[in-house]
């Protein structure tokens, strides 16, 4: 046990190879995270880390700038020097055949040295439009190691069905699909994980958690920052493909699936896909009213969209978009589920809302149940419940609320050190697989060629720090329901 009353993990040998070792995710996830697992004894003696990019850095800046890393998050780094030895840098431009043999020789190097067994988890993190190339030269160079092998990979996965077709055999040629991790950072965050057990262990949420009661779901993911430094990347996905694509279809999936037969990754896989084999397509008719598009504007203080550092004057992505999906099978069959995401809106929040049926004729002043799973930037539950009003008659509402004792909320971990943890035990239940995110890209290309074909009518510009353009507040099936 750690000092925490944690049960210590029996440490897992390996080498990790980190592509992007020099780039943002690497220093203020990846480092940290995996401090956090060697402070656990996930990885302890037996391992070592080759962080590549294209820089001419030394094995000692590199050791550097992790100390910094950790430095920067945390303010127990306790064992830091120890840690740090263990990471190596190797000057590495993914495009050049012979850097990989150059890579191949030091984790052979390494594996030597700190007994690693051959074990190598090879880390996709940095621009995506080089996944592909990584991918063919682990292959075509031979750079696998005798032990297990396996590939933690970033989003985006493909820009389409196509591209995501293609990535996903060039990936297939080296690694087997059980050994493929793809990140969805949002399946690594404690709220998303509590919902199974929360629909599944307490007989009186299984009981109301279908469609004969719940009368919509909304699921907000807002940002209040704008596109920052990452302008190029966002004009080749758009709010759609970043946020919807993937957090927002895993977190729907999660609510409205099936009960699995049992609680393993893949009872649980199955019982997503079979939710997302069902997802209704909406017709032309549909994608018109049902999902709406916007652009952030600027005022004296802030940027327009179009004004961002490598974003096109005349560009027609939306940094803003809200829909209606629905399943056609599981317990939520044919209930609305809302979305919405953007960039530039008035708070920075994820929050989940489950809107209950309302039953009742006896009491006009009665509201609608709701359970609000706040994602970000608390892990809180918390459940409207209508009261009586004291000393008068009719009806309040009131509200409980479920959240972490003090204690516990320095112990929530980050995703990235949940998820990299999953990775080194081989649990891929909070990873996303290639048949869901096939459902996925399917349901997006549908949406994504009905706006090219649109161009720019249909794409709303609103005010910079608000919650998106007024055309979202019109998507709903009920005259009454709103945004909460
Ligand atoms: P970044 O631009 O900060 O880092 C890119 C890295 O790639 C750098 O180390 C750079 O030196 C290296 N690189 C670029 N071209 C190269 C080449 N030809 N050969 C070798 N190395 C090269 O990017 P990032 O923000 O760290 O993002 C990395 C990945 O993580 C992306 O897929 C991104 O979508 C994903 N991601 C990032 C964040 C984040 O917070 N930064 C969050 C979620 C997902």
């Amino acid at each position: 046990m750690d000092k925490r009353g944690t049960m210590m993990q029996t440490e897992i040998s390996t080498t990790f190879i980190i592509f992007g070792g020099s780039g943002d995710l690497a220093h203020r996830k990846l480092y940290p995270a995996l401090f956090n697992l060697y402070k656990r004894g996930f990885i302890k003696e037996h391992f070592a880390v080759i962080g590549t990019a294209r820089r001419p850095w030394s094995h000692e800046y590199f050791q550097n700038i992790v100390t910094e890393a950790i430095e920067e998050s945390t303010n127990d780094t306790t064992g830091v020097t120890e840690f740090a030895s263990h990471f190596y840098y190797q000057s590495h431009d993914v495009t050049d055949t012979e850097h990989y043999k150059a890579l191949n020789q030091l984790s052979d190097q390494l594996e030597e040295k700190y007994q690693t067994h051959g074990n190598r988890i090879f880390y996709m993190a940095m621009s995506p439009r080089f996944f592909g190339t990584i991918a063919t030269h682990i292959h075509d160079e031979h750079i696998l190691g005798r032990g297990f092998n396996r590939l933690i990979i970033e989003k985006p996965f493909g820009n389409n069905l196509e591209s995501a077709t293609v990535l996903n055999k060039q990936i297939n040629a080296s690694f087997d699909e059980e050994d493929v991790y793809r990140i969805d950072h949002y399946l690594g965050k404690e709220m998303i994980q509590d919902i199974l057990p929360l629909r599944f262990s307490n007989p009186i949420m299984k009981a109301i958690w279908n469609a004969d009661n719940i009368a919509s779901i909304q699921i907000t993911l807002a940002e209040q920052l704008g596109v920052e430094a990452r302008g190029g990347y966002y004009e080749t996905a758009g709010a759609l493909r970043d946020m919807v694509q993937n957090h927002i279809f895993q977190i729907a999936t999660v609510l409205a699936m099936p009960e699995p037969k049992n609680l393993t990754a893949h009872e649980i896989h199955e019982s997503k896909q079979a939710v997302l084999n069902s997802l209704v397509e909406p017709d032309a008719a549909e994608l018109a009213h049902d999902f709406v598009r916007g652009q952030y504007a600027g005022d004296e203080d802030t940027l327009a969209y179009v004004a961002e550092n490598q974003v096109s004057p005349d560009s027609s992505t939306e940094t803003f978009i809200a829909g209606k999906i629905k399943f056609g099978v599981g317990p939520l069959a044919g209930v609305p589920i809302y979305i919405r995401t953007g960039k530039r809106m008035a708070v920075k929040q994820s929050v989940v809302n489950i809107i209950f049926k309302n039953t009742t004729n006896l009491y006009d002043d009665a509201s609608q149940n709701v359970l609000t799973l706040e994602i970000d930037p608390t892990n809180t539950i918390s459940l409207v419940l209508n009261g009586k009003r004291v000393a008068h008659a009719g009806l309040k509402e009131q509200r409980l609320i479920y959240e972490y004792e003090e204690h516990i909320k320095d112990d929530v971990p980050d995703a990235y050190e949940r998820l990299i943890g999953d990775a080194l035990v081989a649990d891929c239940t909070n990873f996303t697989n290639w048949h869901e995110l096939k459902s996925s890209w399917q349901y997006i290309d549908r949406i994504e060629q009905f706006w090219a074909q649109a161009g720019k009518k249909g794409l709303h510009q609103y005010p910079p720090f608000c919650m998106g353009p007024k055309e979202a507040n019109q998507i709903f099936e009920s005259a009454t329901d709103k945004w909460i």
